[in-house]
């Protein structure tokens, strides 16, 4: 009998002729019997197409090889019944249902009770392939769990390890690694802006220390040109440290040469930085993976945003606003801990404190703007004149000190003639006018072996200070009775 096109698939095994003529008839149009003779039974899968339900005879289940047998059993595609033939028994219903036999149906067989064996048949195979679809989305979903575990476990790890700093720097190079779990990470680079008073940005910009001169400048232009995207403002000057060594030490390349992204920082609807993320050429992201950055780098922005109020706060809290030196309060801390220091090892350590001469006048001739201007120029003079161990700071008004630690009293006294020839000799400029300015400087000293006059420093150089206005000022006196003093130049 040629088949149907869209006809369902039944195969006969040995049944008796007018068996296979009534199921062929209560099949109807809709299906296809083929008979198929015991040794044509498959042992193993082939590809052949599969049918929904098996007719066995029971001549043909009493001869069935055990493979054939197995393999049926095994085949969860479709549903055996057994037909017994007319004036036989038939094998034990127990037995057959035990090797998974749908049911056994007696010749003859009517219409109805082979419909409703198709039916059942029909029914089960809905079911196999439904639980076979459940089982599928219950595997998938365990795939997808791991993968979601791996990213929570990413977040946490990189969450909690990004609060536990308050340095910009480490709470990056820490951020970088934990990437690294989810894919591979080359860099983590970030320039940060505030605004500064003239509608610009102020950027501090965080580069890789494993780059040379051209590459670090690629990178220094590409965050930069990124931050001024994101301000939508110009960048009116910025500051470039590198982040702390992590180990590594491979050169990285430039934005060009490196798979980049570039994530903006903000919290709430302001930005405040961005990152730029490099990857080996070639790294891509899936989407969960994607979304699981996204969220991370949210929270990272927080922890960096925190960072960065802490840095900002500490700097205010430590240094002068106008001349950019430490203040009065973190120097006094200084010279808490020389005068310990000073008590443990014995070194010997000096101070100078320095006040403009006449600089009322100034305020007075030139306006309190150029008064200001002259005070940042002093700052720049002491910074660029001192060592990177001396200490700096502004003491109050017009007035400054210098912590000279190891440094004995004559070199001091040198140190401050070299301070006050230099400010004697500078023009300050406040819009285009030179404006000069002497300072009186006093020196106070400690020897190793003088513990008595530690608490006294202060007012020693203080007096000393006091000394050199009276004798006519532009002038170093030290606190001692051995007196020197320089005139006027
Ligand atoms: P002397 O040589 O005796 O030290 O005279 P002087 O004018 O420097 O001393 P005085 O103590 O009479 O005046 C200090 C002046 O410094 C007065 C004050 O207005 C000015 N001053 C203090 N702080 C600032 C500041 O932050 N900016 C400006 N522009 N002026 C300041
Ligand atoms: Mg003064
Ligand atoms: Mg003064």
């Amino acid at each position: 009998m040629q088949r149907g096109k869209n006809s369902r698939l039944m195969w006969a095994v040995e049944l008796e002729e007018q068996d296979f003529q009534a199921i062929a008839r209560a099949a109807g149009e809709s299906h296809h019997l083929k008979a198929i003779p015991l040794e044509d039974l498959p042992e193993r899968f082939d590809n052949e197409e599969e049918p929904y339900l098996i007719w066995i005879s029971d001549k043909a289940y009493a001869q069935m090889p055990d493979a054939k047998e197995n393999f049926l059993a095994n085949w969860e595609g479709p549903q055996r019944a057994l037909v017994v033939g007319a004036g036989s028994h038939g094998p034990d219903f127990e037995e057959t249902a035990n090797k998974g036999y749908l049911t056994t149906v007696l010749s003859p067989l009517s219409e109805e009770k082979l419909r409703e064996v198709m039916l059942r048949a029909d029914e089960i195979n809905h079911l196999y392939s439904d639980i076979f679809r459940m089982t599928r989305e219950v595997l998938l979903e365990r795939e997808l769990l791991a993968r979601k575990t791996d990213q929570l476990l990413f977040l946490n790890q990189m969450l909690s390890r990004a609060s536990q700093s308050l340095d910009p720097g480490t709470i990056l190079n820490r951020a970088k690694e934990d990437m690294n779990l989810l894919f591979p990470v080359s860099a983590l680079q970030a320039v940060f802006w505030s605004p500064s008073a003239t509608e610009s940005i102020e950027a501090e910009l965080l580069v890789s220390p494993n780059t040379d001169g051209s590459v670090r400048q690629e990178w220094m232009d590409h965050l930069l040109e990124n931050a001024v995207r994101l301000a939508a403002a110009p960048v009116k000057n910025f500051r470039l440290d590198l982040l702390p060594s992590s180990g590594s030490n491979t050169p990285l390349q430039g934005p060009e040469a490196e798979e980049t992204v570039v994530m903006p920082l903000r919290t709430g609807y302001e930005y405040f930085g961005c990152l730029a993320l490099c990857s080996p050429k070639g790294t891509r992201l899936a989407k969960d993976q994607v979304q699981t950055m996204r969220a991370a780098i949210n929270h990272l922005a927080l922890a960096l945003k925190n960072a960065l109020l802490y840095t900002q706060a500490k700097t205010q809290a430590e240094y002068d606003g106008l001349t950019k030196i430490h203040n009065r309060a973190s120097f006094d801390e200084r010279l808490t801990e020389e005068v310990k220091r000073h008590q443990r090892h014995g070194h010997d350590f000096s101070l100078l404190m320095l006040d403009l001469d006449h600089f009322k006048r100034i305020n007075d001739d030139y306006g309190h703007q150029a008064g200001d201007a002259v005070l940042r120029g002093i700052g720049m003079v002491l910074a660029d004149t001192l060592r990177i161990s001396d200490f700096t700071a502004r003491y109050g008004g017009e007035e400054f000190v210098v912590l000279l630690p190891q440094t004995s009293e004559d070199k001091a006294w040198l140190l401050a003639e070299r301070l006050r020839k230099r400010i004697a000799k500078k023009r300050f400029d406040y819009l285009g006018k030179p404006i000069q300015v002497t300072v009186s400087i006093g020196v106070a000293s400690i020897s190793p072996d003088c513990l008595s006059k530690v608490d006294t420093l202060i007012k020693d150089a203080d007096e000393a200070l006091y000394r050199a206005k009276s004798k006519g000022r532009n002038m170093v006196c030290l606190s001692n009775k051995f007196e020197s003093q320089t005139a006027m130049q």
